[in-house]
């Protein structure tokens, strides 16, 4: 059974990696730490070849009791639900 989320880096699409992005925007998104982003494995096939996966994901994502859960708004689904097992977490700066 395929997962209910699937994870694509900026390799696997150049519309997603951050050669896709705007000029106006690479300042701010070059100091993302992301390698690898959730996305909906239900929507994000069916995105379109003009939108980047950045402007066609839908999601919020947010503290649970137990952990973080990502969200696809388009679908209402669940893409991701992590239970940290109590561990505590900290902010990198
Ligand atoms: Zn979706």
């Amino acid at each position: 059974m395929m997962p209910s989320w699937l994870i694509l880096n900026g390799n696997q699409n150049s519309l997603g990696g951050k050669d896709g992005v705007s000029s106006n925007m690479k300042g701010k998104y070059e100091d993302s730490d992301i390698g690898m982003y959730f996305h909906c494995n239900t929507c994000m096939p069916e995105r379109p070849a003009d939108i980047s996966p950045r402007d066609w994901a839908r999601t919020e994502c947010g503290w649970t009791k137990k952990g973080f859960q990502v969200w696809c708004i388009r679908c209402e689904k669940n893409i991701v639900n992590l239970d940290f097992k109590g561990q505590k977490m900290s902010v990198i700066p």
